[in-house]
């Protein structure tokens, strides 16, 4: 019997779940699709999500203490922030120049970019925010008219529920002050912290310290403790092995039930929305396209050189459709763990502690995508930011990349935090809304991959790499 290896069987699961959206949609099954076959999906991500936080906390522990002596993971800690922090601006760089270059805010016609404008004055004004450019229309007597008309119309405006919500979420994270980051990070409680999945950082920090501590206690009272991390470790990577089994059909489910919530009974509506937003759609796939086929290659032929091209992405493939699939860094983590561990051959030690970390401080796609999608909104409102301002959203937008969580969404509320810092309307995150699902799923792809390559690399440092190009990608999920 032919055996299809396991991303193949993935990649049509995505490709049916498309195609069953498009057809329910069309012949009027959406309902059906989201009452008997989105479930699964989310059957799938509670099950990935199951796993994650556990084995962060095991596998750092386990991580540690097979390290075997403190200096090592100092070296090997500060290299991995390093290269994350290199990647991360990077990726913001290049989503910069990209956005100030393709300019995907101007080509909307000139006459709604002035009301545009006019309407972002009315709100600095009333919000007392200095606008920060020369152009100021409230001051223009030819607008008199359309400023009225505008003002009028804004009075009216209702900000989405959602807008809202999510604005709210953002405000809290921002009013806590600049060590509201570290405060963070050490838990009171370390049950609520593994309760909450956005809580990553303070699981982190409890699995260190204690990793570190078991290696300072004597070794006949250490040792059972460390087979007893071990062996867990080991049984939840057994259990992701038995849910991949199945991620072909929860893909399917996933994919449908997403694309069904989004389009209703007019999948033509999917591609409207596409359509109004396409060019700024467009910037921000281009800008994930060149991190996933350029520059982490670039990386890896400079600094790994072992691992191919082709191989690279063969192994990573699993990690990378599901990232797709579930918009989550967070729920692919474990898949992310095993494709490279045991398809690009980095070892345990690495990635036992430098992908959990990945996984929730290093996101590339998300930072690129935050510095893409404030110039755009800049641009779309006739706002022209200064070299200052750019540098700005450059720091803000490393910034919160690190503090998003590896959740659906995360980047989005993040992104009304560097839409503040430079003195723009955080409300405008609801034009952008329509597309941000779709972007999400492919900034987790970058977010993923970037975690990905950044252990290949401290591997290869650290002489912990055995790439073997002739391994058989699925040996880890078809264990026969
Ligand atoms: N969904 C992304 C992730 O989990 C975060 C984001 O919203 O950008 O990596």
């Amino acid at each position: 019997m032919m055996r299809l290896a396991l991303h193949w069987k993935i990649l049509i699961g995505l490709a049916l779940g498309v195609v069953w959206a498009i057809l329910s949609s069309y012949l009027g099954w959406s309902q059906f699709t989201i009452n008997w076959i989105e479930p699964f999906g989310t059957i799938f991500i509670n099950l990935l999500k199951l796993i994650a936080v556990p084995l962060v906390f095991f596998s750092i522990i386990s991580g540690v203490t097979g390290l075997g002596d403190p200096s090592s993971l100092g070296r090997m800690g500060l290299r991995t922030l390093i290269f994350y922090f290199i990647t991360t601006i990077l990726a913001v760089s290049l989503g910069l120049i990209l956005v100030n270059t393709i300019s995907p805010g101007k080509i909307v016609d000139e006459d709604s970019r002035i009301d545009n404008r006019i309407r972002y004055e009315l709100w600095a004004e009333q919000n007392e925010i200095e606008v920060k450019d020369n152009i100021h229309f409230l001051q223009d007597d030819k607008y008199t008219d359309r400023i009225q008309r505008l003002s009028e119309s804004e009075a009216q405006v209702v900000i989405d529920p959602d807008v809202q919500a999510k604005m709210e979420i953002a405000n809290k994270t921002k009013e806590e002050g600049p060590l509201h980051y570290l405060e963070e990070i050490v838990p009171s409680n370390i049950f609520n912290a593994l309760s909450d999945n956005t809580k990553m950082l303070q699981v982190i920090f409890f699995a260190l310290f204690f990793g570190i501590s078991l290696l300072f206690i004597p070794q006949d009272k250490g040792e059972p403790v460390v087979r007893l991390m071990n062996g867990i470790m080991e049984v939840l990577l057994k259990m992701v092995d038995i849910i991949m089994q199945a991620a072909p059909f929860f893909v399917f489910a996933l994919l449908a039930g997403t694309i069904s919530k989004m389009a209703g009974d007019d999948v033509s509506k999917v591609l409207e929305i596409f359509k109004g937003l396409s060019w700024y759609s467009a910037v921000v796939v281009l800008g994930l396209a060149m991190m996933i086929f350029l520059i982490y290659p670039f990386f890896l032929k400079l600094l790994v050189r072992v691992i191919p091209y082709n191989g690279f992405f063969k192994a990573m493939s699993p990690a990378q459709t599901l990232a797709f699939s579930t918009s989550s860094s967070a729920a692919t983590l474990p898949v992310t763990m095993e494709c490279v561990e045991d398809n690009l051959g980095v070892d345990k030690k690495i990635t036992s502690f430098v992908l959990p970390i990945g996984a929730t401080v290093n996101m590339d796609g998300t930072s690129l995508y935050q510095a893409v999608a404030v110039i755009f909104l800049a641009q779309f409102h006739m706002v022209d930011l200064t070299l200052a301002q750019q540098l700005m959203i450059m720091l803000t937008a490393t910034l919160a990349s690190i503090g998003s969580a590896a959740v659906p969404s995360a980047g989005l509320v993040m992104l009304i935090i560097v839409l503040q810092s430079v003195g723009l309307n955080p409300a405008w995150i609801a034009i952008i809304l329509p597309v941000d699902r779709i972007l999400d799923m492919c900034r987790t792809v970058v977010n993923v991959t970037g975690d990905a390559t950044v252990s290949s690399i401290i591997a290869a440092r650290e002489n912990l790499l055995n790439y073997r190009p002739d391994h058989k990608t699925d040996d880890t999920f078809n264990p026969d």
